[in-house]
C-alpha cells in the first residue's frame, strides 16, 4: 500500500516521522485551495491570504501528526514498539512493531487517535470563541466571509477539518480507526481475534464499496467532479487495505501455533565433517542426487552445508585425502542457515537460507541438527486448507 521509502522529517519521542512523496501533493493542494478561500474572506489581501493558507497547511499537518502520535504513544505505554509514523496522500499511519494482544489494548490504541483529533477540534473552536465570541468562531468554521480575523478564520477551518477527519476515521471499516474499534469490540465479545479481524475487514470492504458508489454519484450526478473522484480514490484504497489485512489475518491464523518442528523433515540425511570427499561424493551426492547436504560433527551438531559443486571442484585424485569440513560452507549460527526447532513457523519467513538454499536447518539448543525445513514444506503449511 505504501510504495517506496518516506523522507524523514523529524524524530519525536524516539519515533521516526516520515513523509511520503504523495504527501507533498496534499500539502500544496491545501495551500492552493485555502489561499483561494482566504482571498474570498479577505478580498484584495493576496499576501495575507497566502500566509494564512501556508499556516493552515502546516497546522493541518501537525493535526494529523498529533493524531498518529496519540496512537503511537498509547501503544508505547502498552509496551508495543513503534517503528515509524508516515504521512502520505490520505493521512498518517503509525507502524507498530507487533499487533495488540488483547481487545482492551486494541481499543485503547485505536481510540487514542480520534480522541486527540476531537481535542484539537475542541481547542481550536474554544480558542477562536475566546478571541472573538462563539458566533464569530462558528462563522470561521463555516468559512464565511463575514468579517472574522485571520486567526479566527484559520482556527475555525482547523476545527472543521479535524471534525471531518474524526468522522472519516470513525467509519467502522478496518483498517480505519473506527474499524479497529469495531474489531476490538468483536474481539472482546467473541474472544477470537482472527474472527474479529475478518469481520472488521469485511466491514472495511463494504464501506469502500459504499464510498466508491457515493463518489461516482457525487461526481456524475451532483456534478462535483473533484470531490466525487477523491471519494472514489479513498474508497479504492480503503478496499485494498481491507483486503490486504484480511489476507494477512488468514495467513497469520493458519500458522499460529505451528512450530518449525511440526513441518520439518525430522530424519534429515547429513554428512559427517570427517568423511572424505570421495566417499561423500559416492555415498551421498551420487546416491541421493541432491545438490547439498547438511554437515554435522560426531555429536550431531550442525557445522555447515556442503554443496555438490564444492566437492566436484576438488580434483578426483585428491578427494580421498580431503574431508568434507575442508570444502563446506561453515555455519556457526550467524549465517541465517539455522533456526531453533522450537520456534514458531513465523520465524522462518524471510530467512535468508530459505531463499538461497531453499531450506533451513532446524537445530536444538545444543546446536544438534534435528531436521530440515524446505521452502516447499513452509509453502504447504501456509496454503489455505479446504477445497
Ligand atoms: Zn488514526
Amino acid at each position: 500500500m505504501f510504495g517506496g521509502r518516506s523522507i524523514q522529517v523529524a524524530r519525536v519521542f524516539g519515533v521516526r516521522i516520515g513523509v511520503d512523496v504523495s504527501w507533498f501533493f496534499v500539502f500544496f493542494l491545501v495551500i492552493y485551495l485555502m489561499s483561494q478561500n482566504y482571498r474570498q474572506i479577505f478580498p484584495g489581501q493576496e499576501t495575507k491570504a497566502f500566509v494564512l493558507a501556508v499556516v493552515s497547511a502546516i497546522l493541518f499537518f501537525l493535526s494529523i501528526l498529533l493524531h498518529e502520535l496519540g496512537h503511537a504513544l498509547t501503544a508505547k505505554r502498552l509496551g508495543i514498539g513503534i517503528a515509524s509514523i508516515d504521512l502520505w496522500l490520505f493521512g498518517g499511519i503509525a507502524k507498530m512493531e507487533r499487533d495488540t494482544r488483547s481487545a482492551g489494548e486494541e481499543f485503547k490504541v485505536a481510540a487514542a487517535g480520534p480522541a486527540v483529533t476531537l481535542i484539537i477540534a475542541a481547542v481550536c473552536f474554544g480558542v477562536a470563541s475566546l478571541i472573538s465570541g462563539v458566533d464569530a468562531a462558528a462563522r470561521g468554521t463555516a468559512l464565511e466571509d463575514s468579517g472574522v480575523s485571520g486567526t479566527v478564520a484559520v482556527l475555525g477551518w482547523l476545527a472543521l477539518v479535524n471534525i471531518s477527519l474524526l468522522l472519516f476515521n470513525l467509519i467502522p471499516g478496518f483498517p480505519l480507526d473506527g474499524g479497529r474499534i469495531a474489531r476490538a469490540i468483536a474481539w472482546w465479545r467473541t474472544g477470537d481475534r482472527t474472527k474479529a479481524t475478518r469481520f472488521a475487514a469485511r466491514l472495511g470492504r463494504g464501506f469502500s464499496l459504499l464510498m466508491i458508489v457515493a463518489g461516482l454519484l457525487i461526481a456524475f450526478v451532483l456534478g462535483d467532479l473533484f470531490g466525487g473522484i477523491w471519494l472514489v480514490v479513498i474508497g479504492f484504497f480503503l478496499g485494498s487495505a481491507a483486503r490486504q489485512s484480511e489476507h494477512q489475518n488468514e495467513v497469520q491464523s493458519r500458522i499460529e501455533g505451528i512450530r518449525v518442528s511440526d513441518v520439518m523433515d525430522a530424519e534429515p540425511v547429513a554428512i559427517s565433517t570427517e568423511l572424505s570427499l570421495d566417499r561423500a561424493f559416492d555415498e551421498f551426492f551420487l546416491r541421493y542426487g541432491w545438490p547439498w547436504f547438511p554437515v554435522v560433527d560426531h555429536e550431531g551438531r550442525l557445522k555447515g552445508v556442503v554443496a555438490a559443486d564444492s566437492v566436484e571442484s576438488v580434483p578426483e585424485q585428491v578427494r580421498p585425502t580431503r574431508t568434507v569440513a575442508s570444502v563446506m560452507a561453515a555455519d556457526s549460527g550467524g549465517s541465517g542457515l539455522r533456526v531453533d526447532f522450537h520456534e514458531p513457523l513465523e520465524a522462518l519467513l524471510g530467512r535468508e537460507g530459505l531463499q538461497r538454499l531453499g531450506a533451513i536447518m532446524a537445530v536444538d539448543a545444543e546446536g544438534v541438527l534435528r531436521g530440515v525445513v524446505t521452502a516447499d514444506q513452509v509453502r504447504q503449511a501456509l496454503r489455505p486448507v479446504g477445497p
